[in-house]
């Protein structure tokens, strides 16, 4: 293990999500580690990458800590989420800010449940879907499909894994889950 990876980083913080598949746990462990294969990533192992920097917004490089927290295309998919999930907007500095963020975001119950499994992880997931379909296809995702595409996912598991008390469509897109 590199022991840069760890440096600093509280594991106890990070919560497994029954709403999610193990596949989107797995992605969220590996992101909150700082194990996926950014540009950088891939530079501090000496791989050799032609550009260093973010393929959102070119304007800084591609660290995780850029494409979670810092970079303004993934701010605007922030964003869109606080706003569906009426909720204060999120501050995040690193990657432990968003998997902690159900717990301090004022909310409880199911609220907490959905917004910890099928917004926060989904949402870095999907998000980091868009970004890999930029770089290895040039397929450009807009926020507003990044957005519809996590709330349709998110719709499909949070039925599919609940089954009881779940609500319709309806009241899912406009966040009332009671
Ligand atoms: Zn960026």
């Amino acid at each position: 293990m590199d022991a840069w990876i760890d440096e600093g980083v509280d594991r106890s913080s990070f919560m497994w999500s029954k709403l999610v598949p193990n596949k989107c746990n797995i992605f969220m462990w590996r992101a909150f580690l700082d194990r996926l294969l950014t540009r950088m990533a891939l530079s501090r192992r000496n791989i050799m990458v032609d550009k260093l920097f973010c393929v959102w917004c070119e304007t800084s490089d591609e660290s995780i800590e850029h494409v979670r927290t810092g970079c303004r295309v993934s701010a605007g998919i922030r964003n869109a989420i606080t706003n569906w999930c009426w909720i204060p907007g999120m501050f995040v500095f690193h990657v432990k800010d968003l998997v902690e963020f159900h717990e301090h975001c004022g909310v409880s119950g199911i609220y907490k449940t959905v917004i910890h499994g099928i917004i926060i992880i989904i949402a870095c997931w999907r998000m980091w879907k868009a970004r890999n379909d930029k770089v290895f296809a040039n397929k450009d995702t807009s926020v507003a499909e990044t957005e519809a595409d996590i709330k349709s996912l998110g719709f499909l598991w949070y039925k599919h894994r609940l089954k009881q008390g779940v609500v319709d469509w309806d009241r899912w897109i406009k966040f009332n889950l009671m």
